[in-house]
């Protein structure tokens, strides 16, 4: 088993990464930023709690990793786990391979910004640790156990057959600590029904039977379901044609349109950050309350649709940084809800700290409960977990031509 892992998370000009140490009580992290440009620069590895800032100009990313890795003294890893986001129909983490690497270069055209970064990623540690086991982890996986029911679209079936047009959904790895967390802080682990709604700037909603995902609000791309911070989530399909029809746009402009200037921000015309707009609701800005009035709709509206997915709905968990920090937003998403029994405590609400799991419920109806998400934590996990197979497997085969 790895006493340290790596996790590193691949953007196209940026990387975060944290190397969690065995207890993971201790995490050191860093985010480098612009790379490929005059101002890449390094921020935030803290070791000791140093803040660092390191101008790094036209940094790659192997360098980058290189010049971030460099202050993390004697901590040098055992493992490393890239977070990915598409995994098309992969159902789990995997050690990366030739194989693996052909499968996320395949669910490119279905994640075309993430995806190609992702594996600049896993091409630089594999030239740094060329010894390391690498494990993938994905953001798709745990929505792979939803029903054809839940994932398919009602268009054309050759569009699924042979293009692969279905619901993935995303935010995985949140969805499964979360509800694995709050289950077992219900005193049921992984047993019964529940709701997940992570919200951050970007948001989703998942509904989990016994442990496992059974439909959840993100689709074929992250655009899918609720309002987000700069992402429209659902429209009519027609307004496409619509806007072509009226104001000559193309797909392109139509597709930026509805992922950057859309959700929160659009809604607003002010921010995407929902601290900002519940500053401005408070003083008197009608953008930013009906912002955040239909946000908070959508989000219930979300919720209540996905209970059909459930024979039962146990109770709910929210995570995520409004999810976890803004009490106002929990409420007034479960004003919404009267017809399903949630029976919020505002003194537990309002009560809870930042960044601390609490059940906010009055203890009657469903279970209502923040937990904090961990993702890095989640990804550490299964990257161990698939090391110590593959640690096994080779035992095994060891043992096989020793017999
Ligand atoms: P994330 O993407 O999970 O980091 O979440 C970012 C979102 O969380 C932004 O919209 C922040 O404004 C929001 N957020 C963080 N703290 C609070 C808070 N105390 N109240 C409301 N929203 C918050």
């Amino acid at each position: 088993m790895p006493n340290s892992v790596l996790i590193i998370n691949c953007g196209s000009s940026s990387i975060k990464f944290a190397l969690l140490l065995k207890d993971q009580n201790f995490r050191i992290h860093g985010l480098a930023e612009n790379l490929g440009t005059p101002e890449a620069r390094i921020k935030g590895v803290t070791l000791g709690n140093e803040p660092v800032d390191i101008k790094i100009p036209n940094a790659d990313h192997k360098e980058a990793l290189e010049v971030g890795l460099s202050r993390l003294a004697n901590h040098k890893p055992d493992a490393i786990g890239h977070r990915i986001v598409h995994g098309g129909t992969l159902t789990q983490a995997e050690l990366i391979t030739d194989d693996i690497i052909d499968k996320i270069r395949q669910a490119t055209p279905l994640a075309p910004l993430h995806n190609p970064a992702h594996l600049v990623g896993i091409e630089a540690t594999k030239r740094l640790f060329p010894d390391l086991p690498q494990v993938a982890v994905f953001d798709t996986a745990f929505h792979q156990t939803m029903p054809a029911h839940a994932y398919r679209y009602a268009v054309p079936k050759f569009l699924y057959t042979e293009h692969n047009v279905r619901r993935y959904g995303f935010h995985g790895t949140s969805h499964a600590y979360v509800s694995d967390r709050g289950s077992e802080l219900a005193g049921s682990f992984k047993q019964g029904g529940w709701l997940t709604a992570h919200l951050g700037n970007g948001s989703s909603t998942c509904a989990i039977w016994n442990g496992q995902s059974v439909d959840t609000s993100m689709g074929l791309t992250p655009l899918e379901g609720l309002v987000m911070g700069t992402r429209s989530g659902d429209v009519d399909p027609s307004l496409h044609r619509f806007l072509e029809a009226n104001l000559g746009w193309d797909i392109y402009k139509i597709d930026k349109m509805l992922n950057s200037q859309s959700g929160l921000l659009g809604l607003s015309n002010l921010s995407n950050d929902m601290r900002t707009l519940i500053e401005a609701s408070e003083q008197g800005n009608e953008d930013a309350t009906l912002a955040i009035e239909v946000f908070c709709y959508r989000l219930a509206k979300s919720l209540a649709s996905l209970s059909c997915g459930l024979p039962r709905v146990d109770g709910l968990f929210f995570t995520g940084g409004i999810g976890e920090n803004s009490a106002y937003i929990r409420e007034k998403t479960l004003g919404y809800l009267p017809h399903f029994g949630f029976n919020l405590s505002v003194e537990a609400n309002n009560n809870l700290k930042r960044g601390t799991e609490g059940r906010i419920d009055a203890g009657t109806g469903p279970q209502i409960w923040v937990v904090p998400t961990d993702e890095e934590g989640r990804i550490a996990k299964e990257t161990e977990h698939v090391v110590a197979e593959l640690t096994t497997t080779k035992k095994t085969e060891q043992d096989a031509v020793v017999a």
